[in-house]
This record gives structure tokens, C-alpha cells and sequence, in this order.
């Protein structure tokens, strides 16, 4: 079982909650985070369990980067939307680069994501 970390910026949460759905069976048998407010669309789009962190800009991000650095996180989903100015820029950049550092398996978009659950 592996702890999935599940993000998508406002603009990619209906497209992150298609892909969850798309691949409801897969992901059931793993242990599921995310932010608020995605972990939240999750949970009512699939009814698949999720634990929820802080809102991404009120924190969650940050929690899911300490998950990774404290090695309690495994993959992470993440839907970034690269059009839209975001407040908490300096948020996501961190949790890109803590990704990054610990060599996690990190997708930031469907062909990816499509990928790492690949792997699996
Ligand atoms: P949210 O956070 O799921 O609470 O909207 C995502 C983000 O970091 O933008």
C-alpha cells in the first residue's frame, strides 16, 4: 500500500477528481492524503477516503513537503495549473523541490499521474 499525497490547483480539481474516478478501483487500495479542499472534492466526487490537510494556501501544501521529508509520503499527485497566478507560489515551489530532493514519485499532471500509478 502506498501513501498517496493528492493535490490539484482550482482550475485542475475537476480534472484530478475525473482521473481519481477513472482509476477509483487502483487508488482504493492505497492510503490517500490531500489538501483541504481537494482531499474534500475527492471524497464526494468518489467516494473513495481521504485524509485531509490544511487548504493548500492555509498550509497544506507545506504538510504534505513535511510528510515528504519525514519519509511518510510515497507519491504525489499534483495538478498544477500553469496559467494562474497563485498566492501561495512560494508554497508550491517548496513542495516541488522537496519532491524533487527525496526522489518521490511525483506526478504533475494526467500523463504522469497515468504513469506513476503505472508503476505502482
Ligand atoms: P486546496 O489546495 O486543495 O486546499 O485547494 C491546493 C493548492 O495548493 O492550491
Amino acid at each position: 500500500m502506498a501513501r498517496i499525497g493528492l493535490v490539484a490547483h482550482d482550475d485542475k480539481k475537476d480534472e484530478l477528481v475525473a482521473w481519481v474516478l477513472a482509476n477509483r478501483e487502483t487508488l482504493a487500495a492505497h492510503d490517500l492524503w490531500g489538501t483541504g479542499t481537494t482531499g474534500g472534492r475527492v471524497i464526494e466526487g468518489t467516494g473513495l477516503s481521504v485524509t485531509c490537510l490544511k487548504s493548500g494556501p492555509l498550509g497544506g501544501d507545506a504538510q504534505l513537503g513535511a510528510m515528504i521529508a519525514e519519509g511518510r509520503l510515497d507519491v504525489l499527485i499534483f495538478f498544477q495549473d500553469p496559467l494562474t497566478a497563485l498566492p501561495h507560489d512560494v508554497d508550491v515551489k517548496a513542495l516541488n523541490r522537496l519532491a524533487t530532493l527525496y526522489d518521490t514519485l511525483f506526478a504533475i499532471n494526467r500523463a504522469t499521474a497515468d504513469a506513476v500509478l503505472a508503476a505502482l
